[in-house]
């Protein structure tokens, strides 16, 4: 999968991405980070990329003809108009199911804004996506497609060491993970749950599920809504209830 970074911070990304687990996955050829600096599309010996607002008010506007140049550059090169994800705090709520349906994709394109954003015609030319990864404002877009490439790189097969370490997230079924534990069995009089230790997993399997349901109901509420639950699920709320 090859992710593809319009940025005027280019040394970010490249810095942001090449340790640990994407780092990794860089190595192995299981993804690619591309960061492309807007700057070189600036056509003007100066690098100029950003102007006025028309209309007057504070800050600077990034120019629409240097995004659009760099976004050329990919579509040349890979040969087909790709998704472009522009990074801003108008955008969707970046989530999990989102980084599913992202890493299905071969090419991905991320835009980032810098000071008051960009020139909104170029926008409207090239962004089939508008992301925000929550209500705040960031000084630019460059850590908001880093957490993106992070999420949805782990996804891609072969980018984690155990496959099924992605399978039992939070999220899945839209409930949080249970619990984890690991040596040393008692850490400061404070023990790991025996069920733990009993070599049953059947009933260390349900035993995960049920403190994934009662970490859901307890700390993110508003998900057991959307919770896939079955039979065995439902009994063990019901007794919960009681
Ligand atoms: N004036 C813009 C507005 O009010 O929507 C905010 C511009 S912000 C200072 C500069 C850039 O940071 C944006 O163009 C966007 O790329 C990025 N950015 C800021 N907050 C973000 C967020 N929550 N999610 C994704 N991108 C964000």
């Amino acid at each position: 999968m090859n992710f593809h970074v319009l940025t005027l911070f280019p040394e970010m990304i490249e810095q942001g991405v090449n340790t640990s687990i994407t780092g990794r996955a860089i190595q192995n050829n299981l993804i690619s980070v591309n960061a492309i600096n807007i700057r070189d599309f600036a056509g003007n010996k100066y690098g100029q990329v950003d102007d006025y607002p028309y209309g007057g008010g504070a800050g600077m506007v990034m120019q629409p003809g240097p995004v659009y140049r760099s976004y050329e550059s990919v579509v040349e090169k890979i040969g087909y108009a790709p998704r472009v994800l522009y990074m801003t705090p108008q955008g969707k709520v970046f989530n999990q199911g989102m980084a599913e349906e992202f890493a299905k994709e071969k090419d991905i394109v991320f835009l980032c804004g810098h000071y008051e954003g960009i020139d909104e015609r170029v926008l409207e030319m090239i962004v089939t996506d508008n992301v925000s990864i929550g209500d705040y404002v960031l000084t630019g877009g460059e850590l908001p497609s880093m957490v993106m490439i992070d999420a949805i790189s782990r996804l891609v097969p072969g980018v984690l060491n155990n496959e099924v370490s992605a399978e039992f997230e939070s999220f899945n079924d839209n409930l949080l993970e249970y619990p984890q534990y690991t040596r040393p069995a008692k850490f400061m009089e404070k023990d790991v749950p025996p069920i733990l230790l009993s070599g049953d997993h059947g009933k260390v399997d349900r035993w995960r599920r049920n403190q994934s349901i009662l970490r859901t109901m307890e700390r993110r509420p508003d998900l057991m809504e959307k919770a896939k639950l079955d039979k065995e699920d439902l009994k063990f709320i019901r007794t919960m209830e009681k």
